[in-house]
């Protein structure tokens, strides 16, 4: 199920619905900025990949934000080899996998980077905001916060599943394209 098709149209439909904090942030400000640095291209992408946008998909969908930024010609030279590399298509063909939440919480955003999860890497006030636009709130949020300090992040994302939701996530989360699977199978019910 992981690797069926979706369409960009059907991308900005599930954002919304179905994406885990870290990768909502990536999209919305790949959205407001047109731009993402590598370790953003690289998670969002992947992840994308894994959700099921088609190379050709990748491409227009990466080409049209950029676009706005630096110009369908630099995306073309500078950019779409990066794409066509996710999906395996360029240097040594290795077809990469989406990141796990263990290889995102591990990872090192530096300044101007928006990749990595949010429970581990906001500040307390951006991931307070961040909950709070997602529906979490009152009891909810305070349990959030509590796991977050006692540094159980993917419990703390579990947590907002559940209250997003409006059910419980008992395998817990371990991957954004389970969190992804998991919620669609939800909505779909
Ligand atoms: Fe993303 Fe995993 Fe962090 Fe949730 S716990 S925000 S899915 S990296």
């Amino acid at each position: 199920k992981e690797f069926a098709e979706i369409s960009v149209t059907d991308i900005n439909k599930v954002a919304n619905s179905s994406f885990p904090l870290c990768m909502r942030h990536l999209f919305e400000k790949l959205k407001e900025d047109h731009h993402l640095k590598h370790g953003g291209r690289m998670q969002l992408g992947l992840f994308l990949k894994g959700v099921g946008l088609k190379l050709e998909d990748a491409l227009a969908f990466w080409k049209a934000e950029f676009s706005h930024k630096v110009g369908a010609e630099r995306f073309d030279k500078e950019y779409a080899y990066g794409i066509r590399h996710n999906y395996g298509k360029e240097g040594k063909r290795t077809d990469y996998t989406p990141y796990s939440c263990q290889k995102i919480i591990l990872s090192t955003p530096g300044a101007g980077d928006h990749h990595g999860c949010p429970y581990r890497h906001f500040s307390e006030e951006n991931l307070r905001a961040a909950l709070s636009k997602m529906g979490v709130g009152g009891r909810s949020m305070e349990d959030v916060m509590e796991k977050v300090r006692n540094r159980h992040y993917q419990l703390a994302c579990t947590l907002t599943f559940e209250v997003v939701h409006g059910t419980s996530c008992d395998a817990g989360i371990n991957h954004p394209n389970q969190y992804f699977t998991d919620s669609q199978n939800i909505l779909k019910l």
